[in-house]
């Protein structure tokens, strides 16, 4: 007999829990609150610059092992595209200092031992100083578990942790800054490789998944919220979409794979993080001159990495609450001047009329990775035996990721087709 799902929400934790179980010959039935699908990992039509954007540029590395595989199922692992090993270009706005970290394509950190392949004016020991991270625990902060300034710090340690927590680094988890360490950084250059989705989120890592869940039987509705569940015994029996209900059948499975605050409205009692940040996103149709990097790391400006798309420059602002009530223009005009300095734009395109742009502000991109909101992470298991939480806010080990998302996708399923 076939085995029924309900996957609820369609991120990418939510598809590749669907994409495992819809393998496994598994009835699965997606429901989304909204029109699309991808959630806060999404490409749509922007009219202000009359193209395709992304709502959020993102960056996977080779070793976010989950991701990798998730693109590989759905036939997309040729489109997370990067340079052949581990390099990062990075700018320096204020001083107009360019270099190149390269970390090689081995398992071996032998650009450790080599001072043209590390960050200029840093030494092996500034390097050995950062091992506290890699067995810091979850109560830690990182700035009470390595030192937070020097060179070492602000041309590397920062924006990393900065990208990956989302955070101001200091204040940030130093188990999940660890975590991320011990799976990229001491993983070697193997695992370090950037990767960008360069035809766009939802054509890369959304839109395939969505066909081939399809092709498989699977249903998915849009604008079909959750809005409570109903519970007999130890098990959900029914799913409450306001309009429509759906009774569970006894073998029935549900996979939650909303963002924290929603699940916390339906599954009452619910420990989940409370506090989020913002991510802000500006893209600028204009060509990237010949010779920039798909990505450029981006220290002493606004603008923190620089994205080089066809037709499009984008930039990434992390943990930025204190941008979001600033004027859209007075922020563009900023970002575009970070822009020409890196790309090395002359005075008259850095001051002149601004080429078509958009501002994307998702304002609770992430939940806040401090130990005090990552100890409000569930597990995927609830008290209720046919239901199981996925998203990149739940206790994935991780910061809000996509591989933590897509992990957690993945092992929600895994407890489904383990009942
Ligand atoms: C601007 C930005 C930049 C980022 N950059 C990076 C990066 O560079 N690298 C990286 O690894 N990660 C990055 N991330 C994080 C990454 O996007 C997320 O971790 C990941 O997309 C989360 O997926 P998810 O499935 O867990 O949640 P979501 O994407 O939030 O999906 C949840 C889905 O559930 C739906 N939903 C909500 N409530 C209901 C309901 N009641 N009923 C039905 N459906 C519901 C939502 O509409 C949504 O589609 C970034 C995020 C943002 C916002």
């Amino acid at each position: 007999m076939t085995k029924t799902v309900h996957i609820i929400g369609a991120g990418l934790s939510g598809l590749s829990a669907a994409v495992r179980l819809a393998n496994e010959g598994y009835q699965v039935h997606i429901h989304e609150a909204t029109q699309n699908a991808g959630g806060r990992c999404r490409s749509y039509f922007d009219a202000a610059t009359d193209m395709v954007i992304d709502n959020g540029n993102h960056l996977l590395l080779s070793g976010n092992v989950h991701a990798c595989v998730y693109a590989l199922t759905i036939g997309t692992e040729d489109k997370l595209v990067g340079p052949g090993s581990a390099q990062f270009h990075f700018a320096d706005v204020s001083s107009g200092k360019k270099w190149l970290l390269d970390l090689g394509k081995g398992r071996f950190p032998f650009w450790l031992f080599d001072a043209s392949k590390r960050v200029p004016d840093t030494s092996l020991r500034d390097y050995l100083r950062l091992a506290p991270l890699i067995w810091a625990n979850t109560t830690s902060l990182v700035g009470d578990t390595i030192t937070c300034e020097g060179t070492l710090y602000q041309r590397l340690v920062q924006p990393l942790l900065l990208a990956a927590l989302n955070v101001d680094p200091p204040k940030g988890s130093a188990g999940l800054a660890g975590a991320i360490v011990r799976e990229t950084l001491l993983a070697g250059g193997r695992s370090c490789r950037p990767l960008i989705a360069r035809e766009g989120l939802s054509a890369v890592l959304v839109d395939p998944a969505v066909e081939m869940l399809k092709a498989k039987g699977a249903t998915i509705k849009f604008g079909h919220e959750l809005r409570q569940i109903e519970t007999k015994d130890d098990k959900v029996s029914m799913l409450d979409f306001g309009d429509d209900t759906i009774a569970l059948g006894a073998g029935d499975a549900v996979v939650l794979a909303v963002p924290a605050r929603p699940a916390s409205n339906i599954v009452l009692g619910l420990k989940a993080p409370t506090k989020f940040r913002a991510i802000v996103n500006a893209h600028f149709r204009y060509d990237p001159p010949q010779g920039l990097p798909d990505l450029t790391g981006v220290v002493g400006g606004l603008i923190e990495w620089l994205f080089a798309f066809p037709n499009r420059l984008s930039i990434t602002i992390s943990d930025a609450d204190r941008l979001v009530d600033t004027p859209r223009e007075e922020l563009a005009g900023v970002i575009w001047r970070d822009i020409a300095k890196v790309a090395g734009f002359g005075e008259a395109v850095a001051e002149g009329p601004l080429p078509p742009w958009q501002i994307v502000r998702e304002r609770r991109a992430t939940f806040e990775a401090t130990p005090e909101q990552n100890a409000l992470r569930p597990g995927p298991v609830t008290e209720w035996k046919n239901l199981f939480l996925a998203g990149d806010w739940t206790d994935t080990g991780l910061p809000s990721t996509i591989e933590g998302s897509i992990r957690s996708g993945d092992r929600a399923a895994d407890l489904v087709l383990m009942r």
